[in-house]
C-alpha cells in the first residue's frame, strides 16, 4: 500500500468531487424535484443545460472560486488572504458565468477599500463560503487550528455569519477525517457536535429544502451522504433535489469524494468534465497536499544512523518493535530484529512483556530500564499491521508525554524484517513524533 499515493488520490477525489457535483447540479439549479422528474425522470448524466445554459461537464462559480483559492495558495506557497482576495477580484473581472450576490458584494468591498473581512450580516448565512472549501481542506490537512483560521479568513472575504462559519469548519473537519479513513459513524458524530451547538442543522426530519441557505444546503448534503451507499448515489440524490443544486452538488462531491475515493467516481462523468478544469484540479490537489502540515511534518521526523543500543547507552529511551504473541512459557516471542537483540541484552524482558500482554493486550508498555514495547504486528508470523503501528505511535507519544522523556529512539516500525517501506509508515507516525523522537534503521532478520 502506497500511503502517499492513496492520499493524493483522495485529495484529487475531494477537489474533482466539487467540479463533478457543480457540473451535474448546474443542470437542475433552481428547479423543483417535480420539474426535474417530469423532465429527466432521474437526472444522472453530464448533460449541461440548466438556467445558465452550460455545456455538458462545464463548471460554474463553485469550482471557479475554489480554483481561485487554490491558485493563491500555490502562488504564495502558503496562506495569504490578500492574495485570495486578489484572485477573487481577478475572477470577478473575468465576467464569470455566474456569481452570487453576497460574493459580488464582498469582492466589491475589497475592491473599494481593501476590506478583508466583511461585517457580520444576517444575510450572509449563504453557502458561498462552504462551496469553495476544498483547497483550504487539502492544504491544512494535519493542523486543525490552521484549518479553522484559513476557513474563517477565506469565508469572511464575502460571508460573515456564525452559521456559515460553523458549517464551513465542520465540513472541513469531516472531509479531512474522511480522507484519513474515518467511517460514517465518526463523521456522523461530527455532525451531531455541530447540531449540539446549532440545532438548526438537524436533518433527521429532512423536508427537502435545498436552498442556498447554509443550513438547508448542509441538511441536504448530510441527508443524502448518510442515506446513500456510493459516490454516484449521493450526488444523484443531491442534484435531483434541485434548488441550489450546483452548490449542494459541489459540497456533497467533496465529502463523498473524500469518503469513497477516486475509483468510485463514475468514469462517464469524469470523461465529460471540462478537460482543462480537470487537469488543473488533479495537479493542484497534489500540490496543495504537498504544502500541508500532514505531509511536511512527515518528512521532518529526524533520523539517526548507527547502532540502536549505543543510543540506549547515551540515555535514550528505546522502543522495541514487538508482536502480541505470548508462548505457553508466558514469554513474549522475541525472535527477530530489535526484539531479539533486546531479549539477548535483557533476559527478563520476554517474561515481563508476556505478563503485560496477557493482562492488558498488545500495547505500548514502559518496561523499565528505558525500554518500551512498540507493537507492529499481532503474531511473528503475520505481516506488520499499519493500523497497529499508528496506534502504537499514538500510545508511545502519550507515554512519552506522561513520563516527560526527552529523547526516544524508535527503529523504523515494520520496516526491517517486516518488509514495509518507510515511506508508507512515516506519514502514520508524523502526527505523534515531534522533536523528542528519533528514527533509526531497523535491523533485518
Ligand atoms: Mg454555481
Amino acid at each position: 500500500m502506497m500511503l502517499r499515493e492513496e492520499l493524493d488520490q483522495k485529495a484529487q477525489a475531494v477537489f474533482l468531487g466539487v467540479a463533478l457535483g457543480d457540473a451535474l447540479g448546474a443542470t437542475t439549479e433552481f428547479m423543483t424535484p417535480g420539474e426535474i422528474q417530469s423532465q429527466y425522470k432521474i437526472h444522472k448524466k453530464m448533460r449541461g443545460g440548466g438556467w445558465l445554459g452550460v455545456k455538458p461537464g462545464q463548471v460554474t462559480d463553485d469550482t471557479e472560486m475554489s480554483l481561485a483559492i487554490s491558485r493563491a495558495v500555490l502562488a504564495k506557497q502558503g496562506w495569504d488572504r490578500q492574495e485570495v482576495a486578489e484572485r477573487f477580484l481577478a475572477w470577478m473581472r473575468s465576467k464569470p458565468i455566474d456569481i452570487g450576490a453576497t460574493v459580488r458584494k464582498g469582492i466589491r468591498s475589497y475592491m473599494r477599500d481593501g476590506t478583508l473581512e466583511v461585517p457580520c450580516n444576517d444575510w450572509d448565512a449563504g453557502n458561498g463560503a462552504a462551496m469553495r472549501m476544498a483547497p483550504v481542506i487539502l492544504f491544512t490537512l494535519g493542523d486543525d487550528r490552521l484549518l479553522e483560521r484559513c476557513t474563517l479568513e477565506q469565508a469572511h472575504l464575502t460571508h460573515n455569519h456564525p452559521l456559515s462559519d460553523a458549517g464551513c469548519i465542520t465540513l472541513g473537519r469531516m472531509v479531512q477525517a474522511a480522507m484519513l479513513g474515518a467511517d460514517r459513524f465518526q463523521l456522523h458524530a461530527m455532525v451531531r457536535e455541530l447540531i449540539a451547538e446549532y440545532p438548526n442543522f438537524k436533518f433527521n426530519n429532512y423536508k427537502g429544502h435545498a436552498s442556498g441557505y447554509i443550513v438547508e444546503t448542509l441538511q441536504t448534503v448530510f441527508h443524502y451522504f448518510f442515506g446513500t451507499g456510493s459516490f454516484e448515489e449521493c450526488l444523484v440524490g443531491v442534484v435531483n433535489q434541485g434548488g441550489d443544486a450546483d452548490t449542494t452538488g459541489a459540497i456533497a462531491g467533496m465529502l463523498a469524494g473524500a469518503f469513497y475515493g477516486l475509483d468510485e467516481a463514475p468514469r462517464q462523468w469524469l470523461k465529460k468534465l471540462d478537460s482543462q478544469v480537470r487537469a488543473e484540479i488533479e495537479q493542484s490537489a497534489v500540490k496543495l497536499l504537498d504544502l500541508s502540515p500532514w505531509v511536511a511534518e512527515g518528512s521532518q521526523i529526524q533520523e539517526l544512523s548507527g547502532n540502536l543500543w549505543e543510543y540506549h547507552n547515551q540515555g535514550y529511551v528505546v522502543a522495541i518493535t514487538t508482536n502480541g504473541k505470548v508462548a505457553r512459557s508466558g514469554k513474549n516471542v522475541m525472535a527477530r530484529g530489535t526484539a531479539r537483540q533486546a531479549a539477548d541484552r535483557f533476559p527478563d524482558l520476554p517474561l515481563l512483556l508476556g505478563e503485560k500482554i496477557n493482562q492488558f493486550g498488545n500495547h505500548v508498555f514502559d518496561l523499565g530500564q528505558r525500554l518500551v514495547s512498540f507493537p507492529v504486528e499481532h503474531t511473528p508470523w503475520e505481516v506488520p499491521d499499519l493500523q497497529l503501528i499508528r496506534q502504537s505511535g499514538e500510545e508511545l507519544r502519550q507515554l512519552v508525554d506522561r513520563n516527560g522523556w526527552e529523547k526516544v529512539v524508535v527503529p523504523r516500525p515494520g520496516c526491517g524484517g517486516g518488509g514495509l517501506s518507510w515511506g508508507d509508515v512515516r506519514p502514520l507516525l508524523s502526527p505523534y513524533f515531534d522533536e523528542r523522537f528519533r528514527i533509526i534503521k531497523a535491523p533485518v532478520g
